[in-house]
């Protein structure tokens, strides 16, 4: 996939019937395909209304045809956008004709991301505009639409240009100290190197703050709902939701399965996991529901534990507190784990809400305290709250940024160490532009990219 220079055709609109279904072909020279499908050439960056026709000549549909020729065009290469009407039938035949006519040169089904994957090949957009842009399609609310087109307007990639810039500069004249030792002893002081190095890293740090919160739109938080049977948990998944997605009975271990409902709070997309009742069973079925919550636990965000304010509630064979460290074992040491109280409307005295911070009283039934719970649900996973500039970022990018992160922190002790670790300071700055660049793309290994475009959707 990677290297192959092949025409690539594809359905660019979602499938299922619409108004409209859009076709493009990409390749190095789209001339005669064009020719072969409607017999002339085509006006550069015009729309056409031409009749599509099949292989005996009879009209097919009506379509708008509009050639960019590369390299203006999205992916550098020639481009041939087919606006045809949008039923599934319909742009298959389509396709299956243009597949016939390309033949001779070669023309193909693209693969996830191809289009894409040639934009940045061909050097339209680097590395996080292409994520960008399937970040894009896939966001789950507005803010995570504004950051994700943010991103694509560059601003991210600009902001990582700019650090690897000024790193840059800082190498060139470290490097040329080192082609000169005579001049070592006053580098340091002359080139205002821990100063710019200071400056390097407090831009790094903002970077680095931005993107966890970009990652945070983006990727939404895993939270996990968990307790012993009957505590409530579908019933407060309902409320978060604002809808019925789960079973709600009073009877022990209804909830077979975790059930996964995604709700956004602040713009941020929450993914909700309810697990089955954690209890011991006999039950098949119910047992794997089980195992499966295990498995959400362990990569979970945050920890919802929810309690029974009503100590009288089916508990199952798990008490509370049993439940609670066989749970702490599980999560990732860095987990948060939150407690909230349910059924609040059962109490006789009113708790005493907002006295201890780790635990929250609620009613699922009457939506007390549900809010409160949101506010804290946002607090502890770091969201800012700040919309505003926000871009989205991967867990891929917030990697390459620690690491970097980490080089520039060595840097700085090396620098520390006045010149004689000259050297090794020159080599922790080139670490730290190297995994900048692994963000843009520059540096990046094939293998990499492979997989990174390999999740984005046909005819993209
Ligand atoms: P789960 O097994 O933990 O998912 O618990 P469910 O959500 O199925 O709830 C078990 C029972 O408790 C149901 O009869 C609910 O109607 C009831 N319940 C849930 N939340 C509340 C609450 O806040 N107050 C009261 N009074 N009952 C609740």
């Amino acid at each position: 996939m990677m290297t192959r220079k092949l025409p690539i055709i594809a359905v660019a609109t979602a499938p299922g019937k619409a108004g409209v279904g859009i076709i493009r072909i990409s390749g190095p020279k789209l001339g005669p395909i064009i020719q072969a499908i409607f017999q002339k050439t085509l006006p550069r960056r015009q729309a056409s209304l031409l009749t599509f026709r099949d292989g005996v000549g009879d009209p097919i549909d009506q379509v708008i045809a509009i050639y960019f020729m590369g390299p203006a065009s999205f992916t550098g290469e020639d481009v041939l956008e087919l606006q045809c009407h949008g039923g599934p039938q319909l742009l298959e035949l389509i396709m299956k004709r243009c597949l016939d006519l390309g033949k001779a040169d070669g023309l193909v089904i693209a693969e996830p991301g191809e289009f894409t994957l040639r934009a940045y090949l061909n050097n339209k957009i680097d590395l996080a505009q292409a994520e960008a842009i399937a970040d894009l399609i896939d966001a789950q609310s507005e803010a995570a639409v504004r950051g994700a087109a943010r991103s694509l307007q560059g601003e991210f990639s600009e902001d990582i240009n700019d650090l690897i810039e000024e790193i840059t500069q800082l190498r060139i004249l470290v490097e040329s100290t080192l082609d000169f030792p005579e001049e070592e002893i006053e580098f340091l002081e002359n080139a205002h190197a821990r100063e710019r190095l200071k400056a390097i890293s407090s831009k790094l740090t903002a970077l680095r703050a931005g993107a966890k919160q970009g990652k945070i739109l983006r990727d939404g938080i895993q939270l996990v709902l968990a307790g012993a049977p009957n505590v409530g948990k579908s019933s407060l998944l309902n409320r978060l939701a604002g809808e019925e997605v789960a079973i709600v009975t009073p009877i022990a271990g209804t909830t077979r399965d975790r059930v996964k409902e995604s709700i956004v709070l602040d713009g941020v997309p929450i993914h909700v996991i309810d697990t089955a009742g954690l209890r011991k069973t006999s039950d098949i079925v119910e047992a794997k529901g089980i195992e499966r919550s295990w498995d959400a636990i362990r990569l979970a965000d945050l920890v919802i534990f929810l309690k029974d304010a009503n100590q009288e509630g089916g508990l199952g064979d798990l008490d509370d507190e049993g439940l609670k460290s066989e749970i702490l074992k599980e999560l990732s040491p860095k987990c948060p784990v939150l407690e909230v109280t349910n059924k609040s409307d059962l109490l006789l005295i009113s708790p005493n809400g907002g006295a201890e911070q780790n635990n929250i009283f609620i009613s699922a039934k009457t939506g007390a305290g549900i809010d409160g719970l949101k506010q804290r649900i946002l607090e502890i996973v770091g969201w800012s709250g700040a919309q505003e500039g926000a871009i989205v970022a991967r867990r891929r990018h917030l990697d390459c940024l620690d690491r970097a992160a980490d080089h520039i922190v060595k840097s700085e002790q090396f620098a520390a160490n006045g010149n004689s670790s000259l050297e090794l300071f020159a080599e922790e700055l080139r670490l730290a532009q190297d995994n900048l660049g692994l963000i843009t793309g520059k540096l990046l290994p094939d293998d990499l990219l492979g997989k990174i475009f390999s999740q984005f959707c046909i005819g993209k």
